[in-house]
């Protein structure tokens, strides 16, 4: 497809994409001047423009310029790849937030698989890029007859969504973050990796025991079956993955997930959301200990304990640092305590409705969880509806809700900081699918 034409390429041509590269604005500015229509040429295999080189390595002035000048966001390349799609690829978040703000599409699909902006961002784990096309989503209409739920779940031409190509890929923080914006955990693929493959199921194949744990703590179910009927635990069995395949053993012990009644009670805020998400991920880190216990996997033990820090301790546990207050009332506990409620609220048994939960000190409806503030945390202000120590041992003995409630919490007493993470004789990622030089062809 090249003719072999370079001997006949125009050098002024050739400079301007080696400028664009180099991020070269100077001889950039003198080119363009000279000829603007040399703004639209493209290396001749790929048909790369100034824009997708410079989107590619980051020159995010060069971009700028370009887009200035009228160079249209959009432009694509052989394989229909736009200059968005490029810097999703290779991290570039600066140039990604310019070339969005500029209006490039978010749904433009290349040739290659069908795939997105999103899905490169989540393939390569860039997870500000994601972050920065998925605030684009919700800030603009996606399309006339696509909403965000449906872009966070895009298919591919195998039907892989980025979920699935951030948990084959093994980037958890993308994980995390397509799941927390509507990605739908069970999602099976078309024909990407087996059949019917979940994003658990890639994740067990990718050997990659941080994604799983994400996966598992969103409620991805372990006997979901692909469409051979292999489990996650049977695939990372296969790929021997021990560490992985023990936690993802279906009679080893639940998961904790992060629980329903938190969505009825109203917005959580971001640090609040912060403190719950950490106390389950440790929860859960806790319970892996408990199976890895005794195997090479095993992690070592964590450090952390709230004892003896400069602390108010939670007066249901007696363990963990006091961060969560009940708005309404003032009542505060640890997130792991907050969450061991939440996650015990059952359903209404006459209407099968979701209750709110109610807070433990006074059996008010929680409507909204904060932050604990430090004011309402002082023991001395009586006045206040904090709860002194001696006043919560009182509460405990009066109220059945306590009883549920520390059995819940004794799967969440040994919650640590360790990291968690297991070396699992780490099966060797996907190779790239995509050749991510992005150069002037000389
Ligand atoms: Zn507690
Ligand atoms: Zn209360």
């Amino acid at each position: 497809m090249g003719h072999g034409l370079s001997c006949s390429r125009d050098a002024d041509e050739h400079d301007l994409l080696r400028a664009a590269q180099a991020g070269d604005l100077h001889s950039l500015d003198g080119l363009l001047a000279a000829d603007p229509a040399l703004a639209l040429r493209a290396t001749i295999y790929d048909r790369f423009t100034a824009l997708h080189i410079a989107a590619a390595n980051g020159r995010l002035q060069v971009v700028s310029m370009l887009l200035d000048r009228g160079v249209h966001p959009d432009v694509v390349s052989r394989k229909k790849q736009t200059p968005l799609m490029l810097a999703a690829m290779h991290g570039n978040t600066d140039c990604v937030l310019r070339l969005l703000h500029a209006g490039a599409n978010i749904l433009t699909f290349e040739s290659v698989h069908a795939r997105t902006c999103l899905h490169h961002a989540a393939y390569y784990g860039h997870t500000d890029c994601l972050q920065a096309i998925l605030a684009a989503a919700q800030a603009v209409p996606v399309a006339a007859s696509w909403g965000f739920a449906r872009f966070v779940n895009v298919s591919d031409e195998h039907g892989a969504t980025p979920l699935h190509l951030a948990a084959r890929q093994g980037h958890p923080a993308c994980v995390r973050l397509l799941l927390d914006k509507g990605a739908i955990v069970s999602a099976p693929t078309a024909a990407y990796g087996f059949p019917g493959s979940t994003a658990l199921h890639l994740a067990a194949r990718a050997g990659n025991l941080d994604c799983i744990r994400e996966l598992l703590a969103w409620g991805a179910d372990r006997l979901q079956r692909d469409s051979v009927g292999r489990i996650a635990y049977a695939v990372a069995l296969k790929r021997g993955h021990a560490a992985c395949a023990a936690l993802l053993n279906p009679s080893a012990a639940e998961p904790m997930v992060w629980p329903s009644p938190l969505k009825f009670i109203g917005e959580l805020k971001a640090d609040a959301k912060a403190l719950l998400e950490a106390a389950l991920m440790e929860a859960n880190r806790g319970r892996e200990r408990k199976i890895l216990k005794g195997t090479r996997y095993c992690p070592p033990s964590p450090a952390h304990s709230a004892a003896g820090a400069e602390v108010d301790l939670c007066s249901i546990c007696f363990e963990q640092a006091c961060n969560i207050q009940v708005q309404d009332c003032g009542h505060q506990m640890c997130a792991a305590c907050t969450l061991a409620l939440c996650c015990h609220s059952k359903p209404n048994p006459t209407t099968l409705l979701m209750q709110p939960p109610a807070c433990p000190f006074c059996r008010t409806t929680i409507s909204r969880l904060v932050v604990a503030s430090k004011a309402a945390a002082e023991p001395e202000r009586q006045a206040s509806p904090s709860l002194s120590r001696r006043r919560s041992r009182r509460s405990r003995e009066g109220s059945s809700s306590f009883k549920g409630l520390s059995s819940a919490v004794g799967s969440l007493s040994k919650i640590g900081r360790g990291s968690g993470r297991l070396a699992d004789g780490g099966e060797l990622m996907d190779k790239p699918e995509h050749d991510l030089s992005v150069s002037v062809c000389v």
